[in-house]
């Protein structure tokens, strides 16, 4: 099959708004994405994300975004109070769907993007249960735009965190929690 039918067929994958995604996995999150829901929704930053071990998070070993931090090695993600993301209502909708991660938009697409914006490569993330079905897909060109907003977002974080990890090992005693968010900026802040 030619590519761009292939991706034409992958793109035509449509959401059946069952809220699996809001449920089994733990959403990650950049300090760009806190930010946007600090302000959407009033909360400081603590009430939104948690630390998650490896143990209790499916994210990769050898990814950027792992924080050096007492105790061990956490991922920054949202909170999931009673085994559903902070933000999903009684509904199954998303209270903060104009202002939710970046993450949660793609999702569950894979996608590169060319340098002039358009959409490169694309996959569909494999899990058993995402329910999506043949229909009217999404729209290309919003995917690659999200697409290219959450790569430079993933990327300034991973820096951070680079430069995080690094400063921690000349610090006595380490930084905690609440100084990584200060140090991203996030602590404190009512938006
Ligand atoms: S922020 Fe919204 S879309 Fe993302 S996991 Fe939470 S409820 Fe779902
Ligand atoms: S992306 Fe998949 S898991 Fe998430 S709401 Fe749509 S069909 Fe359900």
């Amino acid at each position: 099959m030619a590519s761009s039918e292939r991706t034409a067929r992958i793109l035509r994958n449509t959401c059946a708004r069952c809220a699996q995604c809001c449920i089994e996995p733990v959403a990650p999150v950049t300090d760009a994405d806190v930010r946007r829901l600090m302000r959407a929704s009033s909360l400081p930053a603590a009430r939104i994300i948690r630390f998650w071990s490896s143990a209790e998070f499916d994210y990769e070993p050898d990814r950027p975004g792992w924080v050096r931090l007492p105790g061990g090695r956490r991922a920054m993600g949202l909170r999931k109070p009673r085994g559903r993301c902070l933000f999903l209502g009684p509904d199954g909708g998303c209270r903060v769907y104009e202002s939710r991660p970046m993450t949660c938009r793609t999702f569950p697409f894979e996608v590169t993007t060319r340098p002039d914006g358009s959409l490169g490569k694309v996959s569909r993330i494999r899990m058993n249960w995402c329910r999506t079905r043949p229909g009217t897909g999404v729209d290309p060109a919003q995917l690659a735009a999200w697409s290219s907003t959450e790569d430079a977002e993933d990327e300034a974080y991973h820096r951070r965190v680079e430069r995080w990890n690094r400063m921690q090992r000349d610090t006595h005693p380490p930084g905690n929690r609440e100084d990584f968010l200060r140090f991203l900026g996030l602590a404190g802040e009512s938006v």
